[in-house]
């Protein structure tokens, strides 16, 4: 399989690409899907901001460096990866926060309905959220597995929330289909795409979605906690109003006015200053995505999937998969189900392979497409044969475990 590999990665567009990041020697990162790799390019942006627009700039950097104007810039460069306008999207606080700002905007927008609707085994931060929101009275939750969610969509439903891609197993949403049945249900629709952006192609005017949401730190490589963006679609931006009502959000902030009067447009969506350290790194992830193209990557991360199936069936493993078995019904992703999935995900991170463990039993191996390699199937599947066949994953070390996993 490594001369397949081989012939495989000679002839792959996006080779190159690698070397736009930092890797470090000796690792097979599969994690790609939980925390990005770091671009090359960060580190002098980061340098740049930081001593000059801070150090040296300082206050006057608002303007002159259009500190200002940052979450917009940002938002605009992640539209068209998520087939979005630019004045559609920002980038700002965490998915956990715009989730919270989107549901309560979505209920004011549906008076006399209270119920949000979502599937059980939801990423847990969507679910919480409405759990908040129903603590103060102002939601009620209603979790439906996904084969019932259209027969869930009643008119008290004010609005269907879903992860595009499932953390878990990588399973597609037909966004279209189900973006559909709640308009003809009367309900709004607010997409997770956390596990999309960057690495799958998404058409949110396309499908006629009213909201989303989604990560900076996964495929789009911004950083750790990097700011999340916010989609509202235009044509609810007049009687768009959320809750977090701060002064960055204001029309003009810097009138230091007694009133909250809300920006006319996506601006509303921010809360406080705009965290400009993590926009930084955020739109040098970005950039860099746009760069290479969603349908490239796309294509290539099923190329990297098929063949990492193909390396361990080669292997002799047989393996469960929970993630569908056809490429184009799953994320960047492929998830195997193991009773001692722990530590198995331990026995191969010891050898340089670093995919992650979900709770319960699943081992998820993510196939971020920017920079991985044909070789590095290829490696991994040797790593997760020998740890499977020799037994490797029994030794005491590998069941320890640790506050993240
Ligand atoms: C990673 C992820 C999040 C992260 O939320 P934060 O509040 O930004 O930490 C939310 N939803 C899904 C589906 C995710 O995969």
């Amino acid at each position: 399989m490594m001369d397949r590999a081989k012939a495989l990665d000679a002839a792959d567009p996006l080779a190159a690409f690698r070397e736009s990041f930092i890797l470090p020697e000796g690792v097979i990162y599969l994690d790609g899907n939980s925390l990005g790799a770091l671009p090359k390019a960060t580190t002098a942006a980061m340098t740049r901001v930081v001593e000059k627009e801070w150090g040296e700039g300082l206050i006057r950097s608002w303007n002159d460096a259009d500190w200002f104007a940052m979450g917009t810039r940002v938002g605009a460069k992640i539209a068209p990866l998520i087939g979005a306008k630019p004045h559609e999207v920002i980038a700002c606080d965490t998915v956990s926060v715009n989730l919270f700002k989107l549901i309560s905007a979505a209920l004011a927008m549906r008076p006399g309905r209270k119920v949000i609707l979502s599937e059980p085994g939801n990423f847990p931060t969507d679910i919480y959220m409405i759990e908040g929101l129903e603590r103060q009275g102002l939601a009620t939750q209603r979790l439906a597995p996904r084969d019932q969610i259209m027969d869930a969509l009643d008119d008290d439903v004010a609005l269907l929330m879903l992860t595009h891609a499932h953390y878990k197993t990588g399973e597609l949403f037909d966004m279209a289909a189900m973006t559909k049945a709640a308009h003809d249900a009367g309900a709004l629709v607010l997409w997770d795409l956390s596990h999309s952006t960057g690495a799958l192609p998404v058409d949110l005017n396309g499908v006629h979605a009213d909201f989303a949401t989604g990560c900076g730190y996964k495929y789009l490589n911004g950083g750790p906690g990097a700011p999340a963006f916010a989609y509202v679609a235009d044509r609810h931006h007049a009687d768009f109003a959320q809750p977090l009502t701060g002064w960055f959000g204001h029309a003009r902030p810097f009138a230091f006015s007694d009133e909250y009067e809300a920006a006319p447009g996506i601006e509303q969506l921010q809360c406080g200053t705009a965290p400009i350290l993590g926009l930084t790194a955020l739109e040098v992830g970005v950039d860099l995505i746009a760069e290479i193209g969603v349908d490239r990557l796309y294509s290539k991360s099923r190329a990297l999937s098929e063949f990492f199936l193909e390396c361990i069936v080669e292997r002799g493993l047989d393996l469960d998969l929970v993630s569908p078995s056809e490429s184009t019904a799953r994320g960047s992703q492929l998830s195997f189900r193991h009773d001692n999935a722990y530590a198995l995900c331990q026995a191969l991170i010891a050898r340089g392979v670093i995919g992650d463990f979900r709770d319960p039993d699943i081992l998820r191996l993510g196939f971020a497409p920017a920079y991985l390699r044909f070789e590095d199937m290829a490696e991994a599947a040797k790593h997760l044969a020998e740890v499977i066949q020799t037994e490797e994953w029994q030794r005491d070390e590998f069941s320890q475990r640790a506050a993240v996993t």
